[in-house]
């Protein structure tokens, strides 16, 4: 494939349902902007329900990708240049810092919230243009493909903050796949005691989960990590008294509604809480938990593809063939 000074490969969306690989110009970082070369995207369910579906933040035409980790390349006008061939992990987002909910730390719901991968062009690409104020430098032994977990790590962490989550409480989550999975060991890690439930016999196994509740089981955080209905329903179900439901997985606009019962919340004290996305800050936990080896991230991946690969990728996402899909430009 040629390869023109000016210009980089690319995956765009043009219209929910189909995307595909062309050649685009080259981004150029503004001021307080650098441009940096991909080294490694991680796929997620996301990136399925975006391109075949659409998502309440996406707006087109649009180079998806919002796990990403690579090499800063050049930086733009008034930049500050220490930050040339830095390894970075980039915070897929751009908060405006000063809105009531950036001022109370979380700014992943800023009212002027800018997404890469949604608002702004993602990681599958070769090269991305992010802010400053995104990146974070990574530890020399932290290598890209662990270090590419950093985002949806950061997300189960945000999810264990919101279930204000603490040492020696159990917590059960559905679905062993690798946002599941991450809650599962993140929360072991703070000392929960974890229950997987999962009906896939090969991911069950690797997660040390079950097939099944007995029911009468009853815990005090429950995390649906699969966008199912009924994984909600039994999430409810299964609430001890002053409980906490995190609302990790969307549900498709037709299911979600006729889920909660007030009077279940009511006479149990019990919460239901939300969890979308990430803070910069839990960027920052996540990268050190992988770094020092805390929160094990390697045995995850399940797929290395390029990334004229997509199709392939999206595949075993949406088959739950594989595990953790990375892609390479
Ligand atoms: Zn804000």
């Amino acid at each position: 494939m040629h390869h023109l000074l000016n210009t980089m490969q690319a995956i765009v969306i043009h219209k929910i349902g189909a995307f595909s690989s062309e050649e685009v110009p080259l981004p150029m970082p503004a001021q307080q902007e650098v441009r940096v070369r991909v080294a490694v995207t991680g796929v997620c369910r996301t990136d399925l329900k975006i391109i075949e579906q659409g998502h309440r933040d996406l707006v087109l035409p649009r180079i998806p990708g919002e796990e990403v980790v690579g090499t800063v390349e050049s930086v733009g006008p008034l930049t500050d240049p220490v930050w040339l061939g830095k390894r970075v992990y980039l915070y897929p987002g751009t908060a405006c810092g000063e809105c009531p909910s950036c001022r109370m730390g979380a700014d992943n719901l800023c009212r002027s919230m800018q997404i890469m991968g949604f608002h702004r062009d993602g990681g599958f690409a070769s090269h991305v243009v992010a802010p400053v104020k995104s990146l974070l430098t990574l530890p020399d032994n932290l290598s890209f493909e662990e270090a590419v977990f950093a985002e949806p790590l950061s997300c189960c962490l945000n999810a264990l903050e919101r279930a204000e989550l603490k040492a020696g409480e159990t917590l059960a989550v559905w679905g062993a796949g690798p946002a599941g999975t991450l809650l599962a060991r993140a929360a072991r890690h703070w000392g929960a005691e974890v229950t997987v439930i999962e009906p896939d016999s090969l991911r069950r196994r690797r997660a040390g989960g079950m097939e099944a509740l007995a029911g009468t089981e009853r815990f005090n955080v429950t995390i649906p990590a699969v966008g199912s209905p009924e994984a909600y329903q039994q999430a409810l179900a299964v609430l001890a008294p002053r409980g906490r439901l995190v609302a990790f997985s969307g549900l498709h606009s037709s299911e979600a509604p006729h889920i909660l019962n007030v009077n279940t919340l009511h006479y149990h004290e019990q919460r239901v809480t939300g969890a979308y996305g990430c803070a910069f800050r839990h960027g920052e936990e996540a990268i050190a938990l992988i770094a020092s080896g805390a929160i094990q991230v390697k045995d995850l991946i399940s797929h290395r593809l390029p990334l004229t690969e997509l199709t392939e990728a999206l595949n075993l996402v949406r088959t739950k063939a594989g595990m953790k899909v990375l892609l390479t430009p």
